[in-house]
């Protein structure tokens, strides 16, 4: 089999382009060399033919090629490979031995290894450090993996525009880079080889930081739902014999979005919090947090981003209130029963002023709630220094969760102080919820005080509390 292929490999190149026979072939680093005319094979080479490169395909039958790439060349490997610098190999990692005959051909060359795998630890090593161990005289460089056959042919206007690289040769890296920015793509450099398994486990990666705020959220929304399914559907049913349950849909649906919204959203300030007073407790920044702290700090951006998708629904839950047929009967029955009682009502400011106090508050909350989540999009995130970020989100934060708490404070208002709100001596759930943000906006309070302030600045500054005293082997390492 591996002779028949040598002799194929000697035979000439098969154009598949009449025009390059008389167009002399570009020069080597204008020649790009693709291993494997599959899916990602054609993909890669209809871009780079269209980025202005001379495509060369290695193939095992390069006669019998159904490619269709019109103006690239497909040869044997050994060919091929001769003539190009940069090499693709669009080929599964399982049939890489291949590769081990043609060691002669690829001295010297820069090999990109696109492989993904099938699952994570599939293999003990990673596809790129298998390739560089078959061909140990080429350079190999690991990228291109991220991107989708399809998304390659999608051309320059798909999102997809990153490509993350890895390898040991500074100079092969600067090559695959060059050739990644003329497709239109921005090359990201990883670092040595020893990443390539990281790149490797990229596609294979299920929203891994959403994990935990979602499994919050749906416990959440689960718990309360069923809370308030209790309280207020069951508990009318059982104890007047009414039937509510058409309140379910969207009544129930718009306690638990805000409810949900409040707790994920204090959620999301709470760890901040508890940090700084370990650091305050340990007088020092130069401990590792508890390893459940690290994991709670690196998911707030979820936990901040799918409050706001709850606070949005309760905000379309409300718009929709007023065309409700429960509402709108409601209001010409009680409108009705006045005019036939010859009652009237009279005005109460009070009323008034709550009622505007809690929807500006909330309008003023949710206002802020999406300028958090608009500075998370890269493209605003990119334009800001550190200190407009940290200002959005650590200041503002703390006023939007102000802002929301104060607004359900002021939608329970006195109601708090009414015994009959106590469902079966259940508190109802606007109050649950106003127990975590409540804590964490004194404890931040707490933090603000000047006192408390300025020695936890300092403490961020690199000042330790009995430095001078400490025994050196009492620290802990910050690298265990
Ligand atoms: P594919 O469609 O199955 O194509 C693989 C190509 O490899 C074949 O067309 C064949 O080309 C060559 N090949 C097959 N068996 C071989 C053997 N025993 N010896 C030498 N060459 C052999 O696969 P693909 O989807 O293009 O994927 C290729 C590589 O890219 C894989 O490692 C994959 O993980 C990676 N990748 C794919 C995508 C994607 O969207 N498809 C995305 C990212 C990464 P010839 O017949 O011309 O020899």
């Amino acid at each position: 089999m591996m002779g028949q292929e040598r002799s194929e490999e000697k035979s000439e190149c098969v154009s598949l382009s009449p025009m390059r026979e008389a167009v002399p072939a570009p020069p080597e680093c204008e020649r790009v060399c693709v291993f494997g005319t599959g899916d990602l094979g054609r993909s890669l080479g209809l871009r780079l033919l269209q980025a202005g490169y001379g495509v060369v395909f290695g193939s095992r039958r390069p006669h019998s090629s159904s490619l269709l790439l019109h103006g690239a060349q497909v040869l044997g490997h050994a060919a091929a490979a001769q003539s190009a610098l940069l090499i693709f190999i669009a080929v599964q990692r399982e049939h890489y031995d291949f590769l081990v005959p043609l060691a002669n051909q690829l001295k010297g060359k820069v090999l990109v290894d696109v492989s993904n795998n099938l699952r994570k630890n599939q293999y003990p090593e990673a596809n790129a450090e298998y390739l560089q161990s078959l061909v140990p005289g080429a350079e190999v460089v690991k990228g291109f993996n991220t991107l989708s056959a399809w998304s390659l042919q999608n051309g320059p206007s798909d999102a997809n525009r990153q490509v993350y690289i890895c390898g040991d040769s500074v100079e092969a890296k600067q090559v695959v880079m060059a050739v990644a920015t003329k497709l239109g793509l921005s090359a990201l450099d990883q670092g040595s080889l020893s990443v390539a398994r990281e790149l490797e486990d990229f596609p294979l990666q299920l929203f891994p930081q959403w994990r935990l705020p979602l499994r919050i959220a749906i416990g959440l929304s689960a718990a309360f739902f069923f809370y308030l399914l209790i309280r207020d559907i069951i508990y009318a049913y059982a104890t007047q014999g009414e039937d509510i349950s058409f309140r379910i849909m969207v009544s129930l649906a718009n306690q638990v979005c805000p409810i949900v919204s409040l707790i994920m959203l204090s959620l999301c300030y709470l760890p901040g919090v508890l940090a700084s007073f370990l650091q305050l407790y340990r007088g020092t920044k130069y401990r590792r947090f508890p390893n459940w702290l690290d994991s709670w700090m690196l998911c707030r951006k979820q936990l901040g981003l799918l409050s706001l998708g709850f606070a949005f629904l309760h905000v379309l839950y409300t718009l929709i209130l007023p065309i409700r047929y429960y509402l709108m009967f409601w209001v010409t029955e009680h409108t009705v029963s006045l005019i036939r009682e010859n009652r009237t009502t009279t005005f109460d400011t009070t009323t008034a002023w709550r009622g505007d106090s809690y929807l500006s508050l909330g309008i003023l909350g949710f206002g802020l709630y999406v300028q958090l989540g608009i500075t998370f999009l890269p493209s605003v995130s990119n334009v800001l220094s550190w200190r407009e970020f940290s200002f959005v989100q650590s200041k503002l934060g703390h006023l939007t969760l102000l802002l929301c708490t104060a607004h359900t404070y002021l939608y329970g208002w006195n109601r708090f102080l009414s015994s009959s709100i106590y469902k079966w001596y259940t508190p109802p759930g606007y109050m649950l919820c106003l127990v975590l943000p409540s804590v964490v906006l004194l404890l931040k309070l707490l933090l603000i005080t000047p006192c408390v302030d300025r020695t936890i600045t300092r403490i961020r500054q690199g000042w330790e509390r009995g430095a001078d005293q400490r025994n050196p082997k009492d620290s802990q390492p910050l690298i265990p």
